[in-house]
């Protein structure tokens, strides 16, 4: 920041300082003529750099007292523990950058690896603090005179900048044969472009890692991939495209959407597809909407510039159930299944760090994957905890870890499914010690998930023997409402819909459909879906029919049930009859867990409607039963059920899978699509209102994976308004089990606190 105040103001003939004032900001004094101060001043807030955030700026004027020469950088002795505490995130390549790598005449021209003190890799370079060079990657690459003078130069845009380089003395790219093999080319860009404009699938070593990249408008390229990586039989990819003019030529961006899509985080945004859309139907079948993201690296650029289509194919470089390979070695050993060729550099990832995924939803950013350019910006808590700090070690799937320190929650990037895979476990301890370490946190506690079967809960356990600190268990539902209450910065309690697809309830059940009483340290569960039978446990996850049988068992006879699943269902057996009859067995017997999940009853919904049978990926039948929905209306009206069980209230989910059965060819697929969806918000919705008239409470937040779903989002929060009340939603903090780390430290220190 303080440099490019310097630059402005000495190019607006300015004297004065700049002085660093901590976390308070900076305090500027000039001197000059009112035209040239009020032009700095006006520069001041256009060309501010990425990274730097005006919260206010408060202007004293006064008489120029003529006491400068010159204009300098003031130094104070906080400068450097300031410095050294910060760590930035990746930032995608900035304009400046693009125009240097674009220009004939400047010594970036076409250089990959161009970057300025505003952009370039941060978190995944940094081996530890202070953030200098030495304790970088690009150690490995001294600068040479040229760079250095401009390292060197305050009126330089690269002036301090750590990862600066050029093609003398920075990292370079070389192009590998499918067994690793070095491709002897003058341009290993252009030639790995005309490779995939030929249909061949390349990977490409880039910021964080690494990604799988192919053509868009090929089925038999798109196939292709699909067929090699194993765990994607229907798994969305996600595309890159050079610009916003070509996304626009398959997919809608709306204002939110291209401000999140060109900023400087660069993530991959969900993007509903065009009706006429001229990809391959094979990039996200079933879906409504396309992962979409823009070149965030020179080296993106200068490929994409180079490839035929609106878009590539830009997916993650892991193979199934794996971390995302970052290393030279790594890349080639396990994608070598995956790709033809390699696009490689020799400048080390030291922290891999897949990208970032958001949806816009009812207006908001929601997190999917808060990772890439988030990562790790601190998130600010209302918590007063100021001990030696909290490890928290995440749930089971979609893992990230957060360490708590001060009143600042900073979580970790996506880690994945952590539930036994050795290198995964291995991915998680490495973050989990990386940040202890940048954060400079030897943890006093540690919390986990109440889960004592997750590996994440094993992990903690030994961490807690090991350091002799104690052990916080948090209910899952509880972390999301208390992430999503601290986002908020509230104090008094507020009622909570947590929503998801699996939690570990304190009752041995699983829970996932819940209405919460919720503060900080405890919470109580008032109400929350009817409790339903998963026949066979995870089969029914895996085939979602199986649980649409057990919903509707409980209104319909056992013959009924069997006419009905034989007659229109049996596609979803593999078995067929025989199967059925396991299945109708097993209800009866009452063979399986217990869930209150809405996730299972989405996914029940979208059985019943025929639209998704298998589910191939996590999510899969709830996001296509969202897909029908959003090409339809709730034209079947039904008045949700909710009665009193235990003091709570249980909204029955039985009845309206049953309203759907009746309604079978009556109305379009896609429109009780909707009224499902619509029925299951109001009930929820109903129930919270209740819940927070009953308990005097004011604020109604939504939370949990499902709140991913831009129509029962939309409609629970109308509800919920309509009747007096506030609603509360996340746009820090992923909804998901990604932010479940973060409510589970809240918890903790609130329960140190005491
Ligand atoms: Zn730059
Ligand atoms: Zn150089």
């Amino acid at each position: 920041m303080r440099p490019f105040v310097y630059r402005i103001a000495v190019k607006n003939s300015l004297t004065g300082y700049v002085l660093n004032l901590g976390d308070a900001g900076v305090k500027i004094v000039v001197e000059g003529e009112e035209e040239d101060i009020k032009r700095f001043m006006m520069e001041l807030k256009e060309k501010k750099p990425p990274l730097a955030k005006f919260e206010k700026i408060r202007t004293k004027w006064g008489k120029a007292r003529g006491e400068f020469d010159t204009f300098t950088i003031e130094k104070s002795s906080s400068d450097r523990i300031l410095e050294s505490s910060y760590i930035p995130p990746d930032v995608a390549i900035c304009n400046n950058c693009i125009q240097d790598m674009l220009n004939p005449n400047d010594r970036h021209y076409k250089y990959a690896f161009t970057c300025c003190a505003d952009c370039g890799p941060r978190y995944t370079s940094i081996i530890g603090l202070p953030y200098d060079r030495e304790l970088t990657t690009m150690r490995d690459f001294p600068l040479c005179p040229h760079c250095m003078e401009e390292y060197m130069n305050p009126m330089d845009r690269r002036y301090h900048a750590q990862g600066i380089c050029c093609p003398i003395c920075g990292p370079k790219l070389t192009l590998h044969a499918k067994n690793g093999e070095l491709i002897d080319c003058n341009n290993p860009i252009a030639e790995a472009a005309r490779l995939i404009n030929e249909g061949a699938i390349v990977a490409v070593k880039g910021i964080g890692g690494s990604h799988l990249a192919a053509l868009t408008t090929d089925d038999e390229c798109v196939l292709k991939l699909r067929q090699r990586k194993r765990d994607r039989k229907y798994k969305p990819f996600a595309v890159m495209s050079l610009s916003l003019n070509e996304v626009r030529k398959y997919a809608e961006v709306s204002q939110k959407e291209e401000e999140v899509l060109t900023s400087f985080r660069r993530p991959i945004v969900l993007l509903r597809k065009k009706e006429d859309f001229p990809l391959s139907k094979w990039i996200s079948p079933g879906l409504h909407n396309i992962g979409v993201m823009l070149p965030y690296s020179g080296l993106h650029i200068l490929l994409l510039q180079e490839v035929t289509d609106p878009a590539v194919i830009m997916t993650s470089g892991n193979a199934s159930g794996k971390p995302i390979a970052a290393s030279n070695e790594e890349i080639i050993t396990h994608l070598s299944d995956l790709a033809d060729y390699f696009l490689l550099h020799n400048r080390v990832i030291y922290q891999r760090c897949d990208d970032s995924v958001v949806k816009i939803v009812n207006g908001k950013t929601k997190l999917i994957r808060r990772s890439r350019g988030y990562v790790p910006e601190p998130i600010e808590t209302p918590i007063p905890y100021r001990g030696k700090g909290i490890l928290a070690v995440g749930p089971e799937l979609t893992v990230t870890v957060t360490v708590m320190k001060g009143s600042r929650c900073y979580a970790s990037q996506h880690i994945g499914d952590v539930s036994g895979d050795l290198d995964m476990m291995e991915f998680h301890e490495s973050v989990t010690t990386h940040l202890l370490k940048l954060l400079n946190v030897n943890p006093e506690a540690l919390a986990c998930d109440l889960h004592p079967q997750f590996m994440t809960t094993k992990i903690a356990e030994e961490y807690a023997e090991k350091w002799q600190v104690p052990l916080v268990r948090v209910q899952h539902h509880h972390a999301h409402a208390a992430a999503l209450k601290a986002e908020h910065k509230l104090d008094e309690p507020i009622v909570c819909i947590a929503c998801d697809g699996v939690g570990y309830g304190p009752d041995g059940t699983i829970w996932g459909g819940e209405v919460l009483l919720s503060d900080y340290e405890s919470s109580e569960r008032l109400g929350h879906l009817a409790p339903q039978l998963m026949p066979g446990g995870d089969q029914a996850t895996k085939y979602p029919i199986r649980m649409a049988a057990s919903i509707l068992s409980r209104v319909l006879s056992d013959s009924e049930l069997r006419d009905i699943l034989t007659s229109k269902y049996i596609d979803g057996f593999k078995y067929g009859e025989k199967e059925v009859e396991v299945v109708l067995k097993m209800i009866r017997d009452a063979k399986g867990p217990l869930s209150t999940s809405t996730g299972r009853v989405l996914d029940a919904i979208a059985a019943l409607l025929g639209i998704c049978m298998e589910k191939t990926y996590q999510g899969e039948p709830a996001m296509r039963l969202e897909a029908a929905a959003a090409k339809g209306k709730p034209t079947l009206k039904i008045e949700p059920k909710i009665s009193r069980s235990d003091g709570r209230y249980v909204l029955d989910t039985s009845q309206i899978l049953s309203e759907v059965l009746q309604a079978l060819g009556k109305h379009r697929v896609e429109d009780l699509a909707a009224s499902a969806q619509h029925a299951i918000a109001i009930g929820l919705a109903d129930i919270a209102v209740n819940v927070a008239q009953e308990e005097n409470v004011r604020t109604v937040g939504f939370t949990g994976g499902v709140a991913y779903n831009e129509a029962i989002t939309k409609t629970i929060r109308k509800h919920v308004e309509k009747n007096g009340l506030v609603f509360i939603q996340h746009s820090v903090i992923p909804p998901g089990d990604a932010g479940v780390s973060i409510g589970q430290a809240i918890v903790a220190a609130c329960r140190l606190l005491g």
